[in-house]
C-alpha cells in the first residue's frame, strides 16, 4: 500500500466508495467525477502506477473483469455504447497514479468528450516508426 494514494485508501476501505465488486486482487467502484452515468474505474488492490509497473498477468485478469463489468453496464443502463480507457503519464491525462482502468457508459447526445485531432507523418515518418516499435515489440514477446 501507498500511504499517498488515494486508490489505495479506497482499496483498504480508509474512504469510502460506491463499491460495485470486490475480490482478493481487485476493486470496481463507480467515479466520484463521472463523465457519464455509470462511469466505473477497476483497479487492482496492490498500488502499481501504471501500465509499465503492473505485472502482465494481474493486467490480463483485470481485463477480464473489464469485459464481464462491461456486460454488466451495458444490460444495467440499457445502452451498448461504452469507452474503456486507460490513462498512462500525465501527458496522457493520468491524475491518479494507480492503475485503473475505465468504463464509460455512451448515450446518445451525451456531453462526453473523448477524441483527438488527427496528426499529419510523412510515410518516411511511418515506415520509420513501424520498424523502432516493431524491434522493440519483437524482442519483448520472443
Ligand atoms: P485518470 O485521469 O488518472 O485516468 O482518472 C482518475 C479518475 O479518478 C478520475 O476520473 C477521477 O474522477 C477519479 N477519482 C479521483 N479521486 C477519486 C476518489 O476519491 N474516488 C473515486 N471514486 N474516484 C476518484
Ligand atoms: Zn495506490
Amino acid at each position: 500500500m501507498n500511504n499517498n494514494c488515494i486508490f489505495c485508501k479506497l482499496a483498504a476501505n480508509e474512504i469510502p466508495s460506491h463499491k460495485i465488486y470486490e475480490d482478493t486482487d481487485f476493486l470496481v467502484f463507480l467515479d466520484l467525477f463521472p463523465s457519464s452515468l455509470g462511469h466505473t474505474l477497476i483497479i487492482p488492490k496492490s498500488h502499481y502506477e501504471n501500465i509499465f509497473d503492473i505485472p502482465e498477468d494481474t493486467a490480463a485478469n483485470l481485463q477480464r473483469l473489464v469485459v464481464r463489468t462491461a456486460a454488466a453496464l451495458k444490460n444495467a443502463l440499457g445502452t451498448p455504447h461504452i469507452n474503456v480507457l486507460q490513462n498512462n503519464g500525465t501527458s496522457a491525462g493520468q491524475t491518479v497514479f494507480h492503475y485503473h482502468v475505465h468504463l464509460i457508459p455512451r448515450y446518445e447526445n451525451d456531453n462526453v468528450n473523448i477524441g483527438w485531432a488527427t496528426a499529419k507523418h510523412s510515410p518516411e515518418d511511418f515506415s520509420s516508426c513501424v520498424d523502432d516499435i516493431k524491434s522493440k515489440l519483437s524482442s519483448a514477446v520472443h
